[in-house]
C-alpha cells in the first residue's frame, strides 16, 4: 500500500523519483522505506535522525521545496540522489508525532515544485500517515490482514482520485463488505447541517434505504458532540427516531483536528452486538473518510487556486503587454470580466480630490464619471488605503447606488506604499455572490495592475519626451538649415557686392580719367563739356560712396535719427524743386498732391529726405520717357493709429510680384535694372527701409508689371507733435 501511494505521488507530481523514509519509534534513526523511479540503490539505507536534507525536511512544517538542489555542495553521506534539480518533501505524522518523510524529486530540465504541489504531496503523507496508524491500531492478527487490504483498496481509491464522491463510495464498500452490515452512509456536516455524501447498502437489505438525519437524533448528537455512539439496539437508545426501522447502529464523528466534518453510520437491519475489533476497523474507516474528505476539501481549494492563479497570470501577461494608458485600462476590465468572469468590473482613478471612472464594463455608470474622495464606498478605500469586501451593499453605510441591481461589492486599492493612485472595484447581483477567494484573487491582481499602470505612465512620459526631443531637433535643424541658407546667400550677396562696387566704381573712375586727358589733349573748345562730365562722375563716385557709408553707419549703430517736428509737404515740394531740371532732361510729366492739412510729423529731416530721394529716383529710373510722376500726401487710420504718408507713383516698368518682397533687401537688385541699364547698388530702397525703421514708420509697395510702381512711406502722427 505505501508503495501505492509513494507511486502515486510521483506520479501526480510528474516526478521522476519518489522516496519514502520511516523513522523508528524512538526517533533516532530514519530508513528509506521505498524508493520510486532511479535511485533505487538506497532502498534500505539508514540515515541518524535530523541530519542532511531528510532530517532538515523532517524538522520543518508543512516541509520543504529545495528547487536549486542540484547546485547544493554534497557531503557524500547519507541520501544524496543523483541528477536531481528540484526536491520537494513533506513530514509524515502518525498519530501527531514524526513518523517518515515523504519525497519527490525532478530532473534538471524539469520545471520548479510549487506551493500548491507540495499542499497535493502533503495529501499522499497524510495517507501515508493513516497507513502507519492502522498498523498501530490493528493488533488483532484475525483482522489485520483483512482489513489492511480493504483499507488498501479504499486508499487505492484515495490516491487515485482526488474526487470526494467515488472515495466515499470505496471507503463505505469496503467497509460493508468487511464488517457484513447492511447499511452505511457518510454525511457531510458544515455550518451546523448535516448533508448526504455518500450511501450504500447491502443486497440483501430488505427495508427501504435511511435518507436524511432528523435533528436531535443520533447523527446529529454524534455530529454535535464529536463522540461515537453505538447502539446493538436502536429501538431501546433514547435518541432513536432516525430510523423507520429498528436494528444496530454505530455513528463515528469524521474528524479532521478539532473539527467534526462529517458523521458515519453503519447499521444492520436487525439488533446486532458490535465487537471490539469491528468497532475499531470502523474506526479506521472513519478516519480514512475524514482524511478523503480534507483532501478533497484541499483539492478543491488548490484546484480553485491554480484556476485562479493561471487566469491572473493570463490577465497579467495581457494587460503587461499594453502600454497606452487608456488602451490598458480597458483591457483590464475587459480582461477580468472575460477571464475572472466579474459581471460589473470598474477602475477609477485618482484626480487630486476626486475619483474618475476611466474604464468600466456591466455598470451602465457614465465613462469619465467623478465622484469626491469623501464619498462612496470607493472612496472609503482610496482614502483608507485598505480593501473593502462588503457581502450585502444596503448595509454599507458608505454605499451609493451605482448600479441598481448591485448586491455585493469588492474594491481593492491601486497602491504603492501610502500613496493610491485608484481602486478597482467589482460588483455582483447577488447578496454574496463574491467570496474571500475573490478578495484574495482582486489583491492578487491589483498589484499586477498597478505595476502595468507604472508601465504606461513611463511610457506615456517617455513617448511625450521622445517626441520633444524630436520636434527640438527639427526646429533647430530647420533654424539650422535657415542660418546656413542666410550666411550663403549673404555670402553670395557680399561677393555680388564686391562685384558691384568695383563696377561702379570702376565706371565713373574710367570716365574721369578719359576726361582728364580730354582736358590735356582733347579739343579745347570743347573744355566745359568735358568738365561737366567730370562733375556728374564725381557726383556719381560720392554719392555711391555716400551710400556705402550709410548703410555702414546703420549698422554700426553710429547713425541715430534727430527728430524734430517737421512736414512730409515741404519735403516733398523741396525734392521736386531740386529734380525739376532732371525730370523734364528725361521728358517726365510730374503731378503734386498735397493734403495742405497734413500735420506735422517726429522724424530726422536730413535721413527722410535721403529716405524720399531714393524713391524719387528710382521712379525716375524705371519710368521710360513720356510717363507720369506723381507725388501725393495725405493721412491715414491704420493699426490703430493715425499716419502721414507720402506716395510716389509711378507708369514705369513695374516691380514683378516674385521681386517685391525682395527689393528692400540690401544689394537687391531687379530685372528692372538690367533691362534699363540702370547704374546702382541695390542699396537705395535698403537705406530706405533702414531709415523708416528707426522713424516707427514703414515702407510700402504696390507694384504691377508694365503699368508702374506705388512707394509709400508711413510715419505715426505723434498727437504731442500735431497739436
Ligand atoms: P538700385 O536702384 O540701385 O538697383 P534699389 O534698392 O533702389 O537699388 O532698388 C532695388 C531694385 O528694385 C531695383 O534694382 C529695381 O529692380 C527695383 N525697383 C526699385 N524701384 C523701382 C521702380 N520705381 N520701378 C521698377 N523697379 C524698381
Amino acid at each position: 500500500m505505501l508503495e501505492n501511494i509513494v507511486g502515486h505521488a510521483a506520479d501526480v507530481l510528474k516526478s521522476k523519483s519518489a522516496w519514502l523514509f520511516i523513522s523508528d519509534l524512538d526517533q533516532i534513526s530514519f530508513r528509506c522505506e521505498i524508493c520510486f523511479g532511479e535511485n533505487g540503490g538506497i532502498v534500505d539505507r539508514t540515515l541518524p535522525f535530523g541530519v542532511g536534507v531528510v532530517g532538515e525536511i523532517a524538522n520543518n512544517a508543512p516541509g520543504l521545496i529545495i528547487n536549486d538542489y542540484s547546485e547544493r555542495p554534497t557531503t557524500g553521506k547519507f541520501f544524496e540522489p543523483e541528477n536531481i534539480n528540484a526536491l520537494m518533501g513533506v513530514p509524515v505524522l502518525c498519530e501527531g508525532k514524526l513518523r517518515g518523510v515523504l519525497l519527490v524529486g525532478r530532473e534538471s530540465e524539469e520545471t520548479p515544485y510549487t506551493p500548491s504541489e507540495m499542499e497535493l504531496l502533503e495529501l499522499f503523507a497524510g495517507q501515508v500517515g493513516t497507513a502507519l496508524e492502522s498498523e498501530i491500531l490493528l493488533d488483532d492478527e484475525r483482522y489485520r490482514r483483512d482489513v489492511l487490504e480493504a483499507i488498501h483498496r479504499a486508499s487505492l481509491q484515495l490516491t487515485s482520485s482526488l474526487e470526494l464522491q467515488p472515495v466515499l463510495d470505496a471507503i463505505l464498500n469496503q467497509a460493508l463488505a468487511l464488517i457484513e452490515a447492511d447499511d452505511a452512509h457518510i454525511f457531510l456536516f458544515e455550518g451546523e447541517r448535516l448533508s448526504f455524501g455518500s450511501a450504500r447498502w447491502s443486497d440483501e437489505r430488505k427495508t427501504e434505504p435511511f435518507s436524511e438525519p432528523r435533528e436531535g437524533g443520533i447523527t446529529y448528537t454524534v455530529a454535535l458532540t464529536g463522540e461515537r455512539i453505538v447502539s446493538s439496539d436502536v429501538d431501546q437508545h433514547p435518541l432513536f427516531k432516525d430510523w423507520q426501522w429498528g436494528g444496530a447502529i454505530a455513528s463515528f464523528p469524521l474528524r479532521i483536528g478539532d473539527q467534526v466534518v462529517g458523521v458515519m453510520n453503519i447499521a444492520f437491519e436487525e439488533p446486532h452486538l458490535f465487537d471490539d475489533g469491528e468497532l475499531r476497523v470502523l474506526e479506521l474507516f472513519a478516519v480514512q473518510a475524514a482524511i478523503a474528505l480534507q483532501n478533497a476539501r484541499k483539492f478543491q481549494e488548490s484546484e480553485r487556486r491554480l484556476a485562479e492563479l493561471s487566469a491572473l497570470q493570463q490577465v497579467a501577461k495581457v494587460i503587461l503587454s499594453r502600454l497606452e494608458m487608456q488602451a490598458l485600462l480597458d483591457e483590464i476590465v475587459n480582461q477580468v470580466w472575460q477571464v475572472l468572469g466579474y459581471e460589473i468590473v470598474e477602475i477609477y482613478l485618482v484626480e487630486g480630490h476626486i475619483l474618475r471612472l476611466r474604464a468600466a464594463h456591466g455598470s451602465g455608470v457614465e465613462p469619465d464619471h467623478t465622484m469626491e474622495l469623501s464619498t462612496g464606498i470607493i472612496g472609503r478605500v482610496a482614502r483608507t488605503n485598505t480593501p473593502a469586501f462588503v457581502l450585502d451593499v444596503s448595509q454599507d453605510p458608505d454605499y451609493v447606488v451605482g448600479f441598481p441591481r448591485s448586491r455585493s461589492e469588492i474594491v481593492v486599492p491601486l497602491s504603492k506604499g501610502d500613496i493610491v493612485i485608484g481602486a478597482i472595484n467589482v460588483e455582483s447581483p447577488e447578496v454574496g455572490g463574491l467570496d474571500e477567494a475573490d478578495l484574495r484573487l482582486l489583491i492578487l491582481l491589483a498589484d499586477q495592475i498597478l505595476v502595468a499602470i507604472e508601465n504606461a505612465t513611463l511610457y506615456d512620459r517617455l513617448r511625450k519626451h521622445s517626441s520633444d526631443l524630436e520636434q527640438t531637433v527639427q526646429d533647430r535643424t530647420a533654424e539650422l538649415a535657415t542660418a546656413l541658407e542666410q550666411a550663403r546667400s549673404a555670402g553670395r550677396i557680399k561677393t555680388q557686392f564686391v562685384a558691384d562696387v568695383s563696377h561702379e566704381l570702376r565706371t565713373p573712375l574710367a570716365n574721369i580719367r578719359l576726361y582728364l586727358e580730354l582736358l590735356n589733349f582733347g579739343n579745347p573748345a570743347r573744355a566745359q563739356e568735358y568738365l561737366d562730365t567730370l562733375t556728374r562722375e564725381t557726383d556719381r563716385l560720392v554719392s555711391l560712396i555716400e551710400d556705402l557709408l550709410a548703410i555702414s553707419r546703420f549698422d554700426t549703430g553710429t547713425s541715430m535719427p534727430k527728430f524734430q517736428a517737421e512736414n512730409l509737404n515741404l519735403i516733398a515740394q523741396g525734392l521736386i524743386e531740386d529734380r525739376q531740371r532732371l525730370l523734364a532732361e528725361r521728358s517726365l510729366e510730374v503731378e503734386i498732391e498735397i493734403d495742405d492739412d497734413l500735420p506735422d510729423v517726429r522724424m530726422d529731416e536730413k535721413m527722410i529726405t535721403q529716405a524720399v530721394s531714393h524713391i524719387l529716383t528710382n521712379a525716375m529710373q524705371y519710368t521710360r520717357p513720356g510717363g507720369v510722376i506723381t507725388i501725393t500726401t495725405d493721412t491715414r487710420k491704420s493699426d490703430g493709429g493715425d499716419w502721414a504718408l507720402l506716395t510716389i507713383i509711378d507708369t514705369g516698368i513695374g516691380i514683378p510680384p516674385e521681386e517685391q518682397g525682395r527689393v528692400f533687401e540690401r544689394f537687391y537688385r531687379g530685372k528692372a535694372s538690367r533691362l534699363l541699364s540702370v547704374p546702382g547698388t541695390g542699396l537705395g530702397l535698403a537705406i530706405t527701409k533702414e531709415i523708416l525703421d528707426r522713424h516707427s514708420g514703414r515702407v510700402t509697395l504696390e507694384s504691377e508689371a508694365d503699368s508702374g510702381s506705388r512707394f509709400s512711406i508711413w510715419l505715426p502722427i505723434d498727437t504731442s507733435v500735431s497739436n
